[in-house]
């Protein structure tokens, strides 16, 4: 955990989000400023910047839930997105993955999460 990171503080509890999804490693909640209606993001719960700095324990866990929430969000076209660095458009230093949903062409956005 590091004190002054938002996303530790959201795994404390300290700041409120939408949770979708909580393992002992992982965390999945909506992003509070969407790309997309059902942006969410997976963290792992050990603190770190960038990929490279995540044990492979907790990385492994990390796309399957990815993959289970774009399963259960059922949108037919998204993007998985993971930025490293100020230069690679990284704002919240602690590692997270993108799930955002495209719209369906015919149904709209087909997707069942809660709005914020
Ligand atoms: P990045 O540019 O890959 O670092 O993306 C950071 C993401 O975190 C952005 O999409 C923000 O909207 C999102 N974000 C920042 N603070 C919060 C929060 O408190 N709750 C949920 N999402 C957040």
């Amino acid at each position: 955990m590091a004190a002054s990171c938002i996303f530790c503080k959201i795994i404390k509890g300290d700041i409120p989000s939408m949770k979708i999804f909580e393992s002992e490693k992982v965390l999945a909640f909506l992003d509070i400023n969407p790309l997309s209606s059902g942006h969410a993001l997976v963290i792992p719960k050990h603190h770190g910047a960038k990929l490279t700095d995540i044990p492979d324990d907790q990385l492994s866990e990390l796309l399957p839930v990815a993959a289970r929430i774009a399963r259960a969000a059922g949108a037919d076209q998204y993007n998985i997105l993971q930025n490293n660095g100020k230069m690679a458009h990284q704002v919240v230093d602690h590692v997270h993955f993108h799930y955002i949903p495209k719209p369906n062409e015919q149904e709209g956005l087909g997707i069942s999460w809660p709005q914020q």
